[in-house]
């Protein structure tokens, strides 16, 4: 069986490996020169196996208010004329019923906790290097009510059997010294040890040379127009256009979509409607120019919901989420309060002036829940829609749906798709 994989960022990368793996013949291919250089290129860098919870819960609407008209909001909607942000919005309150929110948490603890041992297994068969470091995450709380949650938060975390261990203001610090400039006003933080931290793209890259050695075929600078089907029946064809501006039709006998945020679009026009929408984030890249004071343990701050992750001599500090549709524009205001965090919790520990400023849209379902299995035509699958989570669950994901393709049973309790 022939696959075509459509798209190559994270998702789409690791959907390729998986699939030669399992003895398939694979194409994959982007409109980019190479892999991961859209979502999958500069995100904060977490494997963030303790960060299950969507967006979407019982506390989000009220916070959300709260931070309306706040220029560096962690969240912010900003309304469009567009049908589909207000479909998302409004399924993404719907999500935020606790049950709902309950649901989802569990599909995402399970995908993320088989994710972690996937990428192990996958970075010790291949010997991988992506600027990794295996230190866990530290959750930090800078308000005393946060961090008095915190046990309860560490004790959910371990019924999905993920490693969380709640520390006191004393134990941040030995664990992370370089939090020292702002220890006064931290409360506490939650450690999770199994996490890990890396950069996407260099993983992305170096799984796509990876492919290519194993014989799949990469079809770079390959923009797909629109995907051709039988009324109702299976996909037949691809229409690409070419770096050169020629046009080809490209043939396989079953698809995956990975385009991240672009997949809703394209599956339309064949009546599939995905419930995803572009979540937009910014992160900034700094060379570190002390290492005693840049953090080498990734963080998440809790309350401005920023994380930072070391990667090799750069520091990676990415965070807010903007409803704005397809808009990538980076906003210098965004930027300027990733940058500010940075310097005020982490004084002298980057080169500021050499920060790169990135930003990319999160393909994000209502509740955070990725949409993995086959769609409503039989030989057109999806691996998409990963949101806040899409490296931390890029390798489970893929390697569910590789075992779905082929007729098996994935080692993992997840609401997999089969429309069929
Ligand atoms: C600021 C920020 C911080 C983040 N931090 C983290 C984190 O710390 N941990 C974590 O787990 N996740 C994080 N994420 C989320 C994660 O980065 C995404 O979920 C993930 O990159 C999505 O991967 P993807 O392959 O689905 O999409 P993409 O990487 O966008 O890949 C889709 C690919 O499809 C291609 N494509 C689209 N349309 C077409 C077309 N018509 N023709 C050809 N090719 C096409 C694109 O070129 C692209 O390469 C973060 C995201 C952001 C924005």
């Amino acid at each position: 069986m022939h696959v075509m994989v459509l798209g190559a960022g994270l998702s789409g990368v690791t959907t390729a490996w998986y699939l030669t793996q399992a003895g398939l013949r694979v194409s994959l291919l982007d409109r980019q020169p190479g892999a991961g250089l859209e979502t999958s290129f500069a995100n904060g860098g977490q494997i963030s196996i303790s960060h299950p919870e969507p967006w979407a819960n019982p506390g989000a609407p009220a916070q959300i208010l709260r931070w309306l008209g706040r220029p560096d909001a962690p969240l912010m909607f900003r309304p469009s004329r567009d049908p589909a942000q207000w479909r998302w919005g409004l399924r993404f309150l719907l999500e935020c019923l606790p049950a709902r929110t309950h649901r989802n948490t569990a599909a995402i603890a399970a995908l993320a906790v088989w994710s972690g041992q996937q990428l192990r297994a996958l970075r010790a068969q291949l010997g991988l290097q992506y600027d990794q470091l295996g230190r866990g995450i530290l959750h930090l709380f800078y308000t005393q009510a946060e961090y008095l949650k915190a046990h309860e938060r560490a004790r959910a975390l371990r019924a999905f059997g993920i490693d969380a261990r709640v520390l006191d203001r004393v134990q941040c610090l030995a664990l992370e010294p370089a939090l020292a400039a702002r220890a006064g006003t931290l409360a506490g933080g939650i450690h999770a040890a199994g996490d890990e931290s890396g950069d996407a793209h260099q993983f992305t890259r170096a799984l796509a040379e990876r492919l290519a050695a194993a014989g799949a075929t990469l079809h770079w600078e390959t923009e797909l127009l629109g995907l051709e089907a039988a009324p109702g029946g299976d996909i037949a064809a691809a229409h690409v256009r070419r770096a050169d501006g020629s046009s080809e039709v490209l043939r396989a006998d079953a698809w995956v979509v990975c385009l991240g945020s672009y997949g809703a679009r394209m599956l339309a026009p064949l009546g599939i409607r995905l419930p995803i929408y572009p979540v937009k984030g910014y992160s900034i890249t700094a060379p570190v120019s002390n290492p005693a004071l840049a953090p080498s343990v990734s963080l998440t701050d809790e309350s401005r919901r920023i994380v930072c992750s070391r990667l090799g001599e750069r520091l990676r500090v990415a965070g807010t989420a903007e409803l704005n549709g397809f808009d990538t524009v980076v906003r210098p205001e965004r930027i300027a309060a990733i940058t500010d965090w940075v310097q005020a919790h982490f004084p002298g520990a980057i080169d500021a002036a050499r920060a790169e400023p990135w930003a990319g849209l999160r393909p994000a379902t209502p509740g955070n829940v990725p949409l993995i299995g086959r769609s409503a035509r039989a030989n057109l699958w999806l691996n998409t829609g990963h949101g806040t989570l899409g490296w931390t669950l890029a390798c489970g994901s893929a390697a569910a749906l590789a075992e779905l393709m082929c007729k098996r049973r994935p080692g993992v309790d997840f609401p997999f798709l089969d429309a069929s």
